[in-house]
């Protein structure tokens, strides 16, 4: 606990940890509202939100670590957790448990209270407990644990001062607490002395960790503490001795050190909840297993997900549509009110004009759009029904060599790659993971979708927008699933590791929760619209100026004909013929595709400058959607027809991950060999398909 020169405020610093969907990120924006920052993207660690705030008297820290089943170091999201719990000592560790699941919840808990740390357990979704009739006994199960226990509702903000109360007592008190110890029967705790014994001759080591825990850490020969403690003096003396101690248990039980502890710890968890928790009257057959019978049916399952998913994508379309044109009418209405502060021809005007307010309004009329689906998107998660689809996929997963756990990460990279990537955490083996994090860039992520809009809603009819857009999803999904299957098949060999699938219950969501989910995204879209997409616009301008050239009066067409001698012109042209075979021969477009290497909305605000700054902008086109309808090859013929828009949203959709992903994966994955990997096969892989959907559109007659 820290505490300042005059000791008026004191700080308490609390982490949640927890089961995933125990409700941990609910009781943090319940604690910390919107004093909360959340890691930035690139650069910064994603994996942890802080929140502050103030309460009698004190200065709380409130950290959401990852969700996790226990403290092993078979995931690196359990690493992360543990490694935070044991070296960033918070003041608090508060374990949310899911009091309706208690038993499973439980095991957690068991494993914190082994590391002696400061712990309090919120039994949270007590009225979920209460309907199915379980009766807890919360003063039974605190003495029983030794620490204090407080029921909560997270989602009706039940209990959440008693749980901060609980924080200053535990704190406050100077009082040892008395915890109860797990007996893993007579030999392995024989081998637990034993390794201890060990342990408090070596200080050092014996400083790092609780000793009955390292002890029972190193029987179960977990690979992270064994590295860590490989590096001390006096770390090999003791690795030796634990080792023995595990091989002998291992002779002797003939099952691992690992099981049989697991094994004890659940056998003391029946126990405790034999004792605390009673049943008021029979269980009733669970709503949640009466919705599944129907979502999660053998044959019906897969077409209720898909049809749920078309029809969210034609409602994103007709709920934004209103507001897209009301937001493209105030920014042409922009355009013109500063434009006039300027003389006609004076370059500021046109920076200002066409490549700022051009560039970066094109993106920002796709602020409904992105609202909107997210909104559902967070929605669907949180319902419980997006777990649901890993489950459904889970059989075809597992024939093409992964888990249907792996769907889920896909599914997040609908919102984005970054935050989708980091959820690979959660699976287990490593070889799943990379090729996991390396299908998530095919999943079509927010920033994408503006560049869909644009083109969908300049060459198609409405009543296809949903439909186009659903099945640039799918290809999307598909691309992505067979790049994960090649991946396992080829360069990633091994077998599926086996898992049990968690279905959490069906939950009806709460307003606040969604509404947060939605204000994280949608301000990170807008904090680029501000900065790289800016930026992005400025540099775009500059190109398609540079180099100067002086303006010739007399000739009608000079706008293009210096717009095509500028280095964008140039860059444009010296690209586009690899785009032939997809029908696609807008320079601006290759352009396009450059900067959206940095982030994919500039492909959208770059085609906004360009057109804007060349013959298609101004009165005659108000709108990018109209220029780029009216924009003529050479010889007269439309630049864009149905089919070569829909092969350069295929190539958009497929292209290269964004900046960030390329960094993330390279973080995550640790090494470079991996995001120059995917920079590769995605640029091939975008351009295989988009001129395979051109060329075969065309032999169907549909060109
Ligand atoms: P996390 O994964 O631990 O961060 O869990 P979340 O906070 O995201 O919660 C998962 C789901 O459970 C969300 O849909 C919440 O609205 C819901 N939830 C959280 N707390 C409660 C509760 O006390 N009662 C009920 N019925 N639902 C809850
Ligand atoms: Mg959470």
């Amino acid at each position: 606990m820290g505490e300042s020169e005059n000791g008026k405020s004191r700080t308490i610093k609390i982490a949640l940890a927890g089961n995933p969907n125990a409700g941990k990120t609910t009781i943090f924006n319940n604690l910390t509202g919107m004093h909360q920052h959340v890691g930035n993207y690139p650069g910064v660690t994603v994996e942890k939100k802080e929140g502050f705030l103030h309460y009698k008297g004190y200065d709380f820290v409130i950290v959401d670590l990852p969700g996790i089943y226990g403290l092993s170091a078979h995931s690196l999201d359990e690493i992360v957790a543990r490694n935070y719990i044991v070296e960033e000592k918070p003041d608090v560790v508060i374990d949310v448990l899911d009091a309706s699941n208690l038993e499973r919840n439980f095991y957690l808990a068991v494993q914190l209270l082994e590391l002696n740390v400061p712990l309090i357990l919120a039994l949270n979704m007590a009225d979920m407990a209460k309907k199915k009739g379980m009766k807890i006994n919360k003063e039974r199960l605190s003495a029983l644990t030794g620490v204090p226990i407080v029921l909560t509702v997270a989602t009706r903000q039940v209990a959440m001062n008693d749980l901060l109360d609980a924080a200053i007592k535990l704190v406050e008190s100077k009082a040892v607490p008395m915890r109860s110890r797990i007996h893993y029967g007579r030999e392995v705790d024989r081998q637990i002395e034993i390794v201890m014994q060990f342990i408090k001759r070596a200080p050092e080591i014996a400083r790092l960790y609780p000793p009955r825990w390292l002890a029972i850490k190193l029987l179960e020969q977990d690979a992270v503490v064994i590295q860590t403690i490989s590096e001390k003096p006096q770390g090999k003396l003791l690795l030796e001795a634990a080792g023995k101690s595990s091989a002998l248990l291992k002779a002797l039980f003939k099952e691992d050190p690992e099981t049989l502890i697991a094994e004890r710890r659940y056998g003391f968890i029946s126990g405790a909840c034999d004792e605390a928790v009673t049943l008021d009257y029979e269980r009733r057959h669970d709503v949640s297993d009466m919705i599944d019978t129907i979502l999660l049916n053998r044959l019906l399952g897969l077409p209720i997900f898909l049809a749920l998913i078309w029809l969210v994508f034609r409602f994103v379309f007709w709920a934004s549509a209103p507001f897209e044109r009301g937001i493209e009418y105030l920014f042409i209405l922009l355009g013109r009110g500063v434009g006039s502060l300027f003389s006609p021809e004076s370059p500021a005007r046109s920076l200002i004009v066409e490549g700022v307010i051009g560039g970066v309004g094109s993106v920002l009329v796709f602020i409904p759009v992105i609202y909107i689906l997210f909104f559902i998107l967070s929605f669907l998660e949180d319902s419980g029904y997006l777990a649901r689809s890993a489950f459904l996929m889970d059989k075809f997963m597992h024939k093409i060599g992964l888990h249907g756990r792996s769907f889920i990460p896909m599914l997040l990279g609908f919102g984005c790659s970054l935050p989708a990537i980091m959820a690979t955490r959660s699976i287990e083996d490593e070889k799943d993971r990379l090729a996991t994090m390396l299908a998530v860039p095919f999943m079509s992520c927010g920033a994408r979708l503006p560049i869909y809009v644009l083109f969908i809603g300049a060459f198609f009819p409405e009543h296809q927008a949903g439909n186009v857009l659903f099945i640039i999803y799918l290809v999307g999904i598909a691309v992505g699933i067979a790049m994960a299957w090649f991946l396992r098949r080829f360069l990633l060999k091994g077998p599926t590791a086996p898992f049990v699938m968690e279905l959490p219950p069906y939950r009806i969501p709460t307003m606040k929760a969604m509404l947060i989910h939605v204000w994280e995204r949608g301000y990170l879209y807008l904090q680029k619209a501000g900065t790289v997409i800016l930026a992005g616009c400025v540099i775009m301008w500059f190109l398609s100026h540079l180099p100067w050239q002086s303006p010739q009066i007399e000739n009608p067409n000079w706008e293009t004909t210096r717009l095509e001698r500028s280095y964008a012109g140039k860059l444009g042209k010296a690209i586009m013929p690899v785009f032939h075979p997809a029908g696609l021969y807008d320079w601006r477009l290759g352009v396009g595709f450059v900067g959206g290497f940095f982030a994919k909305e500039i492909v959208v605000s770059t085609l906004g400058t360009l057109y804007a700054v060349g013959e298609g902008g101004g009165e005659k086109n108000p709108s990018l959607r109209s220029a780029l309808q009216n924009a003529r090859k050479a010889d007269g013929s439309p630049l864009y027809a149905p089919l070569s828009a829909l092969a350069a949203m295929i190539f958009s959709l497929l292209y290269i991950p964004c900046i960030s992903t390329v960094a993330i994966i390279r973080r995550e994955s640790n090494s470079w060999r991996w995001p120059a990997f995917a920079v590769v096969h995605t640029i091939v892989t975008a351009w295989v398909v988009a001129v395979i959907v051109f060329q075969a559109g065309r032999l169907l007659g549909l060109g």
